[in-house]
């Protein structure tokens, strides 16, 4: 039976539209007209916007939220390599049930802030020691459980992890990151791959984890690999200065250099960050397709830097957005916050205009693109993925008074609070309703658990 959903309005293809209506069909996709018979769903004073795609996310650092905002012991200052540690620290300690636990609180919080789809960047997959569990995609199974049981989609981005370093010692705290050889590790992603096969909820991509994880000959191999020929490939990409001194030393190279030389960038690969770039750099990523994911809240939160959005979308790149290390998970405060970096930076206003729609394709378009999954645009044959956001909410109150359709979208994308989201569908499917989604409380509680028990 077909679902006729009616609101005030809704962002379908690219256009706000009012009196918007909005028909799924069986399988949670939309539909191209109503169809007689349908059950009507009204859901009332609502913008609809399709759902927000969340480009990248370790759930597990949800753990770590508000633990690291102190000067390490010893340390006169703080900066992205001293918070690397104490996140170390909870990666090494978390079994596999505490590991759901956490995820699923990540998750749950993501759902809330209208994320209907996650790309997952994994990194835990063994033992503390390093051992392989009997089941060597145990932790990833656990994470695709913790998104599954929130009703999120996810793609499963299976990191590839080889070291600590170009002629850096092995960290032990690496060590359950780490594959012995490339071959090893394209076999465990493809038995992860085989596992989920007919899930329409999960997916699995390659994820070499960075130019100081991964060495040329890695790489080399992973873009050739033909069982992901496909699928996306996601990495971390110049995200500290650090990283790029390091390249240097060892190949004489900038990063995205490197990857070109391999052949790695092209438009199925998403460069996660992007933020300390040259000219040059920022022109071949356009010039590829490549997706830049920017990851705002947490770049500011390690003191990383800015991605400079509007110099890599003029140059061709498609910007996602994600919530990397959870230190916050409001997407719609990603957007705001990736236009308000660029005025920082750039002294004025309204540096990606027209702003709304700019950083509504960032959300969902630019992001369904960068995971390989279908377009996040409510389109007939879309997903039926969608947020509705209170016109009621005090954070939207007037928004709509006599404004025209640019004003009101503009009120929704840069002024609204993300507790005026109320309501989430996946595939049509209501996983958020009146802003509560039914196991908030007994994911929070098996959360706080795993949190005494960690005292990280
Ligand atoms: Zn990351």
């Amino acid at each position: 039976m077909a679902t006729l959903f009616t609101a005030a309005a809704g962002y379908i293809d690219g256009k706000l539209v009012r009196d918007v209506q909005l028909c799924v069909g069986d399988a949670g996709e939309v539909l191209a007209g109503p169809l007689a018979g349908a059950t009507r769903v009204d859901l009332g004073r609502k913008v609809l916007l399709p759902g927000f795609v969340n480009g990248h996310s370790h759930a597990f650092q949800r753990a770590i939220r508000g633990r690291t905002e102190f000067l390490a012991p010893g340390h006169e200052r703080d900066d992205f390599w001293s918070w690397r540690e104490a996140m170390y620290a909870t990666a090494t300690a978390l079994d596999p049930e505490q590991l759901y636990a956490v995820s699923k609180q990540a998750f749950l919080e993501m759902a809330l802030a209208g994320v209907t789809t996650v790309g997952e960047f994994h990194y835990l997959q063994h033992h503390s020691d390093g051992t392989p569990y009997d089941d060597d995609s145990l932790l990833a199974k656990q994470v695709i459980r913790a998104a599954r049981d929130v009703g999120l989609r996810i793609v499963l981005l299976r990191v590839g992890y080889a070291r600590a370093g170009h002629q850096v010692d092995p960290n032990p705290r690496q060590r359950r990151f780490i594959d012995s050889d490339v071959s090893v590790y394209l076999r465990r992603a493809d038995a992860l791959r085989t596992a989920v096969k007919g899930d329409a909820m999960v997916s699995v991509g390659l994820a070499p984890h960075s130019v100081r994880a991964v060495p040329k000959s890695w790489l080399e191999e992973i873009v050739k690999s033909r069982a992901f020929e496909r699928a996306p490939l996601h990495m971390h990409v110049a995200e500290q200065p650090g990283e790029i001194r390091a390249c240097m030393a060892e190949y004489a190279m900038h990063p995205v250099q490197l990857l070109d030389s391999v052949g790695m960038l092209s438009d199925r690969f998403t460069a996660v960050h992007g933020v300390h770039l040259e000219r040059q750099e920022v022109a071949r990523l356009g010039a590829t397709g490549t997706t830049i994911c920017a990851c705002p809240s947490t770049e500011r939160n390690l003191g990383d830097g800015i991605v400079h959005a509007d110099s890599l979308l003029t140059a061709g790149s498609p910007i996602s957005l994600g919530s990397d290390s959870q230190a916050h998970i409001d997407l719609l405060g990603e957007a705001q916050q990736l236009e308000g970096h660029l005025r920082l930076a750039r002294l004025r206003r309204n540096v990606l205009d027209p702003v709304a729609p700019r950083l509504l394709e960032a959300l969902t378009h630019a992001g369904s693109r960068s995971l390989g999954v279908q377009p996040q645009t409510l389109g007939a044959g879309s997903s039926a993925d969608f947020v509705a956001i209170d016109l009621d909410h005090p954070s939207l109150a007037g928004a709509d008074a006599g404004t025209g359709d640019a004003q009101l979208l503009a009120s929704v994308v840069m002024g609204a609070s993300s507790a005026a989201i109320t309501d989430v569908f996946v595939a049509g499917r209501g996983i958020v309703r009146g802003a509560q989604h039914v196991e908030a409380e007994s994911t929070a509680r098996a959360f706080s658990a795993v949190m005494q028990q960690l005292r990280c």
